[in-house]
């Protein structure tokens, strides 16, 4: 596979854990075994053919080395610049050369789908399943908002009386800034931003400061695609560049994915000016996930879904399970039997095949997450022993006295649990929602009454029940929260395109 030769070169990585030059063997091979269609399948390509603040305004959009210098912004200032004046023309151009842009892009990642998993294992240390799985709903995204955009933003006449015509017109904003998180920075990074486009917008995007290159890579094969140069400018660096380009009166609105208290800054960071305009957030982040078990599941099934929920990814995911609620009279069978199926969990380095659970992202969230697990070890029920030599943050179980004792989102592979009685599921949903996050919730029964109540009753934007509660399906499963955990509309669902969208009624009496 073209592997870019920097990427697996010795001693060039900040981490031991992730790979090293003995892993591109492996992870050659096993990309190539793993050679099957990446889309889903539900969004089959359609036409496409080749026709088809002062000192923040200053700051220095960082570049990871070695890119392409074409994708050099500059300033975060200049790289506005350059996409505000890039907007009218592109915003101008008809809906199915955008989404025939967004399906070659598509064709694009499945061309280059080996490179593209292997940046992913190197620099966000995906497992290849993961890695796979993040190119498949990249691919997916391009499609659906391709598919979305050439069903949802046609002109629509509407009814009036005699002699008058009225039409409305659905068109791109603006610029708009586009800020993902490292944890998929490939699939939301390009679903954020090619929603952005596909509407008529022009972009800023900037990646997490974790993972530039995995952007840079899929920002040059977008231009590639034809999206021209300025319609879609790549800024990178840290939370100064993002603060940079929300502080800017040009910015017409902002998609980011990341934590809620970063959410809050962007939000107020749009208001702070009188005389900006009121400008569209829309907001992913978060949660407390919580699964109901009641003493109807199969056990089996749940040991299964909870590990997948739990540990995979490394616990990375907005998705992820952190509280599990079973009901107490079968707690101490399932946590016995959760305890062993832990034990068959394989933690190493990302590149291995083998590996199950690979590091977390980096040092400082290793040293967050070890702190914490040292303050809970006292509660601490099963946890596993991992690799010395880099940022694995051992699988761990921690059994709490109640629901209210865990108030924040631990971002990894710690799961907590604890019990609820028989007969009070309502109470228990309640006390779930009381936290104030609303991303995902779970429940395991074979009680049809028990299904209806969660339906009507949890406060979050998925719900799954008897079955795992990550790897929401582009176009199946429409993902985002409610609460602390985002502003909505839902990723990958039909509504999702409208956000980035001005409306304009036009009447002429004819
Ligand atoms: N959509 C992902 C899932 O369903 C989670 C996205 C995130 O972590 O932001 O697992």
């Amino acid at each position: 596979i073209p592997l870019p030769v920097d990427l697996f070169g010795a001693g060039g990585h900040r981490n031991s854990a992730g790979l090293d030059l003995s892993d591109v063997d492996t992870l050659t091979a096993t990309v190539k075994v793993v050679n099957a269609p990446l889309s889903q399948g539900a969004f089959p390509r359609e036409g496409g053919g080749p026709d088809s603040a002062q000192s923040a305004d200053r700051a220095t959009a960082r570049e990871p080395e070695g890119l392409d210098p074409r994708l050099r912004g500059g300033t975060v200032s200049d790289a506005i610049t350059r996409a505000h004046a890039a907007f009218p023309g592109w915003s101008r151009s008809p809906v199915e050369a955008r989404a025939a842009c967004l399906d070659r892009l598509a064709d694009l990642l499945e061309t280059h789908r080996d490179e593209l998993i292997a940046i992913c294992v190197q620099e966000a240390f995906k497992t290849i399943p993961d890695a796979i799985g993040e190119v498949r709903e990249a691919v997916d995204f391009c499609r659906y908002y391709a598919q979305q955009a050439r069903a949802k933003l046609q002109p629509i006449e509407l009814p009036g009386p005699t002699g008058e015509r009225n039409m409305l017109h659905i068109e791109g904003r603006g610029v708009w800034a586009t800020i993902a998180p490292w944890n998929f920075p490939l699939a939301i990074f390009l679903g954020q931003t090619v929603a952005a486009l596909v509407t008529g917008n022009a972009v800023v995007a900037k990646p997490a400061p974790q993972t530039p290159r995995i952007a840079a890579r899929a920002v040059e094969l977008a231009h590639e695609a034809g999206v021209p140069a300025d319609v879609l400018v790549l800024v990178t660096g840290g939370p100064e560049v993002g603060a940079a380009l929300t502080a800017d009166a040009r910015i017409q609105g902002v998609a980011f994915t990341g934590s809620t208290a970063t959410a809050r800054k962007i939000a107020r960071a749009l208001l702070e000016d009188d005389s900006r305009p009121i400008v569209p957030l829309i907001a992913e982040t978060g949660g407390i996930n919580a699964m109901i078990v009641d003493s109807t599941a199969l056990p089996e099934q749940v040991v299964a879904d909870v590990i997948a929920s739990s540990f995979r990814s490394a616990g990375q995911r907005c998705s992820a399970l952190r509280l599990l609620l079973v009901q107490e009279d079968i707690a101490d069978g399932v946590i016995e039997m959760l305890s062993g199926a832990m034990d068959t969990l394989r933690i190493g380095r990302a590149g291995d095949p083998a590996t199950d659970v690979g590091p977390v992202i980096d040092q400082a969230a290793y040293d967050r997450l070890m702190a914490y697990r040292a303050r809970v070890a006292s509660k601490t029920v099963k946890t596993l022993d991992v690799p010395a030599d880099g940022l694995f943050v051992p699988p761990t179980l921690v059994r709490i006295g109640a629901i209210e004792d865990l108030n924040e989102e631990w971002f990894g592979p710690i799961l907590h649990v604890a019990t609820w009685e028989a007969g009070k599921l309502s109470e228990t949903i309640a006390r779930v929602n009381a936290k104030g996050y609303g991303l995902t919730m779970g429940l395991h029964s074979r009680i049809a009454r028990a299904a209806e109540v969660i339906e009507a009753e949890a406060a979050v934007g998925n719900l799954y029940i008897n079955r795992s509660m990550i790897g929401a399906v582009v176009g199946s499963q429409p993902f985002g929260g409610e609460g602390l955990s985002g502003t909505g509309p839902k990723a990958g669902g039909p509504r999702y395109l409208y956000r980035f969208c001005a409306e304009r009624a036009v009447s002429v009496d004819t």
